[in-house]
């Protein structure tokens, strides 16, 4: 197999991984993970994309993966294993991780990029995930992954500003009721 299908195999599971990840966060209510369920409402959305992102927790993780991945070096080229790992890597630590501080903060964006039908759309799927279907697109990245795993929930046309105080976290903090302004401007 060469090099370069191993890196893009490795980058296409950090995919699957991201989808996964983000699942078991919500379904084992991980704590890090609702706090930034909960940020999203209070603070100014450059903040919340900062506060995202965590090298160290991607790194202390990624050695892990690397670690169970090592055994397969017995039955594969030791640097086929490396690159596919490397390949997980640049997804979830870099690309993942640049995506989804852009949508949350994107007003440096050009006007143009911004109010594009596409991005719109992408960006959209990440926040029906916050504002109303913490159930629902866990792909951040690719948001067809929820397609095909029946959990993709349309964007509305439009979200309120934030931050937002009078929108308060309920229950289990992932999630927060429809507000009748939110509802009547969708
Ligand atoms: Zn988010
Ligand atoms: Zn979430």
């Amino acid at each position: 197999m060469n090099a370069a299908a191993c890196f893009l195999g490795g980058w296409a599971a950090g995919v699957l991984l991201e989808y996964l990840l983000h699942w078991i966060m919500h379904r084992r209510s991980l704590g890090f993970h609702l706090h930034h369920h909960r940020e999203f409402f209070h603070l100014p959305p450059k903040r919340v994309a900062l506060n995202t992102l965590d090298p160290r927790l991607d790194l202390v993780f990624f050695a892990g993966v690397l670690a169970a991945l090592a055994p397969l070096m017995f039955v594969w080229t030791w640097w086929l294993v490396v690159l596919f790992w490397a390949g997980m890597l640049w997804h979830v630590v870099l690309v993942y991780e640049a995506c989804h501080a852009l949508m949350h903060h994107d007003a440096w964006l050009p006007a143009f990029w911004r109010e594009s039908r596409g991005y719109r759309w992408w960006k959209g799927c990440h926040f029906e995930h916050h504002f109303h279907a913490p159930a629902g697109n866990y792909s951040v990245t690719c948001p067809w992954l929820d397609w095909i795993f029946g959990t993709y929930v349309r964007p509305r046309a439009a979200y309120p500003p934030r931050p937002h105080p009078q929108r308060k976290p309920a229950g289990d903090a992932d999630t927060v009721p429809d507000e009748p302004a939110a509802a009547n401007g969708a």
